[in-house]
């Protein structure tokens, strides 16, 4: 194998042992199970995926026109842009060409801009849909030898240990039924002194009180427009389920997993804010409301609240980064 990745980074996600290729199968020289590719993809996701994740999965995958539709919306920002170029930069401070993992990649746009800042980057998801684009963007973009693209389940990795210098999870951990045994699973495979950083996990108190208000709020504006219901339930399973993360919460995670905390970065609240009711409008009355001009404004008094002690316990999200030590 070429590129990214050697044949002795895989291990068997089921039993952890040792993996030989033959053919286009994956096979597990203890336990018998077979990886083997779908849709042009190694797939290393249990064969018993159910529950939460099989929802996600199929979620992710039903809905790429929807969520490519969003991300369009997204590009540009400039309160997306601002935070994820931040988490960016952290990982950015690892020498080139190092091997950098992203679980639940999603359509690929954080990977490409680690792909453009030359490193090397191993990307997974345990949606179809989703990779199938991601690979799709990275090779349009000429990026071929430097990814791979798998379908893995976080959990539960086909990597043999230690073999990261970094790995990125982008408003990803609060999708997951067990977001411990994930973090276990990345501290297992990053190397000595390698890196974790979260991206744009959300916050408690959003999901507590700010989105009941916000669908109440929602309703209401439907009951006014004489509209029936609300037509655009597209969140996810993981994401009705959810209840966020406080930093107390990501901390603790963290020292259960074996990693040190290393920065814990508030990640927007005006700014937040504005893009959120963009978000909304956008999805519920037509694709394309930008309130770019009070986001760039956002960010200045975010800037200012984030040094406001206790405030900066409250914002929309987190960025994360921690080491294995
Ligand atoms: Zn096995």
């Amino acid at each position: 194998m070429t590129g990214a990745i050697s044949d002795n980074l895989f291990r068997c996600p089921s039993c952890g042992n040792n993996l030989s290729l033959s053919g286009e199968v994956w096979n597990c020289t203890t336990c018998q199970a077979e990886y083997p590719k779908r849709a042009t993809l190694w797939d290393f996701t249990p064969r018993d995926v159910a529950g939460i994740s099989l929802l996600e999965r199929e979620h992710y995958t039903d809905k790429i026109d929807y969520y490519l539709e969003m991300h369009q919306t997204w590009q540009g920002s400039p309160f997306y842009r601002h935070y994820h170029g931040r988490f960016l930069d952290h990982l950015r401070t690892l020498e080139p060409g190092s091997l950098i993992l992203e679980l639940g990649c999603g359509l690929g746009h954080d990977g490409l801009e680690l792909l453009r800042s030359g490193y090397r980057v191993v990307e997974t998801d345990i949606a179809p849909g989703q990779i199938c684009e991601a690979r799709e963007l990275h090779q349009s973009e000429g990026f071929t030898g430097d990814c791979e693209h798998l379908l893995a389940d976080a959990q539960n990795l086909p990597f043999a240990d230690g073999q990261f210098d970094g790995a990125m999870m982008v408003a990803m951990l609060h999708h997951l039924p067990d977001p411990l045994a994930a973090l276990r699973e990345v501290k297992r495979v990053l190397k000595p002194g390698g890196m974790l950083v979260l991206g744009t996990e959300p916050n408690t108190w959003q999901h507590a009180f700010l989105f009941p208000a916000g669908k109440r709020m929602l309703h209401a504006a439907y009951r006014l427009m004489g509209r029936e219901a609300d037509p655009g339930e597209m969140v996810s399973a993981a994401d009705k389920e959810t209840e966020g993360f406080s930093a107390y919460d990501l901390e603790y995670l963290f020292i259960r997993a074996g990693l040190e905390t290393w920065r814990l970065e508030p990640a927007g609240f005006i700014s937040a804010a504005a893009f959120f009711v963009a978000m909304e409008f956008s999805e519920h009355f037509g694709w394309g409301v930008k309130l770019f001009g009070l986001e760039r404004a956002g960010i200045v008094i975010d800037e200012w609240l984030e040094k406001k002690g206790r405030l900066a316990r409250y914002p929309w999200h987190w960025n994360a980064v921690a080491i294995s030590p």
